[in-house]
């Protein structure tokens, strides 16, 4: 990174590590409550995605692995990987011929990733990896591609976890983010908050017994940063050519930055 890169990045402030969806907290409170939030859900967490989304994630989904064009021989990492929905796309697009490495921070979302591994019996090419996006436990410039879907939002530092991403790609890298995002609309963004309301932690309860994970989505949704923020916060951690589509009139987005 620059001098004049790392000072934009140092004089950035990780506003997001000072609450939990409204709640304010410390950063190592956020990090542990986000750590709890997952090992609650994980093993209903593929199941929840379908029933929430009406199954709309799953295109998401795959347009965002067309989008990130992974090819055989490249080095891949997905950070935030959970259960591996993205590394299995992106496996199956590269007829498992790239390097992939899912990265998250918590044990039982990897748990049951290398369980859906098994399953789908892939054996290799996938390397499952504990760490924290904030501090990857990889080296520099390491990486063709780095993916982050439905994960960068639950970061303690998002800022840093974007220096950290910039520092793992190689010069001609390319960061891919699938998040939940803002709809422009009024009219959409009241009908899309109305039923989030109503139905999600309503939905947590019933399939998992745990109304208060599934509020905490909503909240971090709403918390999260709008496109053209996480755009200038992409250009602030050292990116070029940033980039966005939204998805489904913008309750997710797909933001592409490369690394020059
Ligand atoms: N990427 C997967 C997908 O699209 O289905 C999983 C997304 S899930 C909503 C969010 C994931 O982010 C969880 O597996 C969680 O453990 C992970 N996570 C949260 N904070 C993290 C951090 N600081 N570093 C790495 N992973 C993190």
């Amino acid at each position: 990174m620059t001098a004049q890169r790392k000072q934009n990045y140092d004089n950035k402030k990780n506003p997001e590590s000072q609450w939990f969806g409204t709640k304010p907290v410390n950063p190592a409170e956020k990090t542990r409550a986000v750590l709890g939030v997952f090992s609650s859900v994980a093993d209903n967490y593929d199941l929840m995605n379908d029933l929430m989304s009406m199954g709309v994630h799953r295109l998401w989904k795959d347009k965002f692995v067309r989008m990130v064009r992974p090819r055989p021989n490249m080095d891949i990492i997905d950070v935030a990987g959970g259960t591996g929905d993205i590394a299995f796309r992106m496996h199956r697009a590269t007829k498992g011929q790239a390097r992939i490495t899912v990265c998250d921070i918590n044990p039982d979302m990897l748990r049951v990733g290398q369980d859906r591994a098994v399953d789908r019996g892939i054996l290799r090419g996938i390397n499952w990896v504990e760490g924290n996006a904030e501090t990857l436990p990889f080296a520099d410039s390491s990486f063709d591609i780095y993916t982050i879907a439905f994960g960068l939002r639950n970061v303690t530092r998002i800022d840093t976890a974007l220096a950290d991403a910039y520092r793992v790609l190689r010069p001609g890298g390319r960061f891919c983010c699938l998040e939940f995002s803002h709809v422009p609309h009024d009219t959409f963004n009241r009908i899309y908050q109305k039923y989030s309301d109503l139905l999600i932690p309503q939905l947590g309860q019933w399939i998992a017994n745990d109304r208060d994970s599934y509020q905490y989505l909503i909240e971090s949704i709403r918390k999260f940063p709008k496109q053209d923020d996480l755009s200038a916060r992409l250009k602030a951690a050292g990116f070029d050519a940033v980039r966005h589509v939204n998805l489904t009139g913008g309750i997710a987005a797909i933001h592409i930055a490369d690394k020059y």
